[in-house]
């Protein structure tokens, strides 16, 4: 049946943990959650997309596609090209992190809508992702860089995830059609914290608490029933406790490296670009070419001790890079793996198996691809490098982190306690929870969620979208 007046609110619990929030529900310290929306409603897990960053990580939900797809390769890229046409470009290097957080949108690969743009009344709070919502329906600008710097800065994060709520419930007043609310503080606790720590919980209660009162009001204002409610992250997190600092490490090996905050070094044989701060791209510019590097190349570029020696490193989980043709290379200290496009994607492994897979010699389409490595270390871990790799952002070598380590060190003030970015599992998989029941119980990913929204919307699914509706 057609519905009249369709909602879709959706709710980014920003870097909650699947495992933590079925603990939750489980001692009851979810009750909201549990009796308004899984009741009569689906708790399940998906997979996120490398890099699993903030900001990155909301292209799948917003944008249906992935970070490498869309040309937004992580929370900081660099772009070899661009850097030897015009060295203090606006498109040579970019972090988000900070005043270039508003670039974000119009960085995204030009042809692919942000959701807002396919419904006529959007509302948004706090995503920094807001193409196509109308300045007076953002109800999250007014006050952003004040509280987010306050948080950043001196902690104080909770009433972040309160004013996000008020401004929600003022915003049901407002008839919106399809409203995006990011809760920071899961994320933020957890890094400050740890993932684990009464004070994250205490954000995941907030959330309960926050989907208690909303549904009371929806169901006041009459519009419950035609509400689709979801709730996911865009990544998880681990605890941290130790750093490495990727570019301190390549210095040391005597390359010239140019990293976030320093960008003016002078002649740099290398630049590295960390998201997360579990992963890193690599990128060489020591022979003076603007392309990216293949195969050999990689390792010759950078050195061949050099190379072995960062895999060699306790951080570092396995790198990854380019083949020479429709083909990627994944190095850990288990040994060399390729992955194969040849009308599907395979796997095969060299010297060893990095991820564990085993010889995978049929071609797999992309859902195939998911389902055999749902369960396993490295969920989708043939899409996502694929995926990845499509952007030249991406660097000549990408570098995830073990967990219990990240790639960046002092220059994070303050001094992070949990990170994210890899490819574990512990970062890959999400918390999905729905207010709905019988959709299709394949593998998901986060990008499904896209076509999902607009086929129960009533709209048209985008044929060009990374995902499939699962409804
Ligand atoms: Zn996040």
């Amino acid at each position: 049946m057609k519905k009249k007046n369709p909602l879709t609110l959706y709710l980014l619990a920003d870097g909650a943990r699947p495992d933590v929030f079925k603990r939750l529900l489980e001692e009851g310290r979810l009750p909201n959650i549990q009796r308004e929306i899984l009741e009569k409603g689906t708790f399940r897990t998906a997979t996120s997309c490398f890099p699993t960053t903030t900001g990155p990580a909301y292209l799948p939900m917003l944008y249906g596609g992935f970070p490498g797809t869309l040309d937004v390769p992580g929370i900081r890229w660099f772009d070899k090209k661009e850097f030897r046409r015009k060295r203090f470009g606006k498109f040579a290097a970019r972090t988000y992190v900070g005043p270039e957080a508003g670039y974000f949108s119009d960085d995204v690969k030009a042809g692919n809508p942000c959701i807002h743009e396919l419904f006529d009344r959007p509302f948004n709070i706090f995503s920094m992702l807001t193409k196509g919502v109308p300045e007076a329906n953002d109800l999250g600008a007014k006050g952003k860089a004040w509280m987010y710097f306050r948080a950043h800065y001196f902690f104080v994060h909770q009433p972040v995830d309160e004013e996000a709520h008020k401004r929600m419930m003022a915003g049901l007043d407002l008839d919106p059609e399809f409203f995006f609310v990011v809760f920071p503080c899961i994320d933020w606790n957890s890094h400050h914290f740890h993932p684990e720590h009464e004070e994250t919980i205490k954000s995941y209660e907030y959330l309960d608490f926050s989907v208690g009162q909303v549904v009371e009001k929806l169901k006041k204002l009459g519009r419950w029933e035609e509400t689709l409610l979801i709730i996911t992250s865009d990544h998880g997190l681990t605890q941290t406790h130790t750093h490495l600092d990727l570019a301190d490490f390549l210095r040391s090996k005597g390359l010239k490296t140019l990293a976030h905050p320093n960008i003016f070094t002078l002649s740099p044989d290398a630049a590295v670009m960390i998201s997360g701060n579990s992963f890193g791209s690599i990128h060489l510019l020591k022979n003076g070419s603007d392309d990216i590097l293949r195969g050999d190349e990689v390792q010759a570029a950078m050195g061949i001790e050099v190379f072995e020696a960062l895999i060699a490193r306790p951080e570092v989980d396995f790198v990854a890079w380019r083949g020479v043709e429709n083909e990627y290379w994944v190095a850990s200290e288990q040994g060399r793996a390729r992955i194969l496009q040849q009308g599907g994607l395979m796997y095969e492994p060299v010297t060893g198996d990095p991820f564990g897979f085993g010889k995978m010699d049929r071609p797999l389409n992309h859902q195939e691809a998911l389902a055999a490595t749902f369960d396993s270390k490295y969920p989708d871990a043939l899409v996502q490098i694929e995926q990845l790799f499509s952007s030249r952002r991406a660097g000549d070598l990408v570098v995830s982190a073990n967990p219990g380590y990240d790639l960046r060190d002092f220059w994070e003030i303050p001094e992070h306690h949990g990170s994210h970015g890899s490819l574990h599992r512990e970062h890959m998989m999400v918390p999905f929870l729905y207010n709905q029941q019988g959709w299709d119980d394949r593998p998901a990913r986060t990008v499904d969620i896209f076509n999902t929204i607009l086929k129960w919307m009533g709209k048209e699914e985008r044929e060009a979208s990374e995902g499939r509706a699962l409804c």
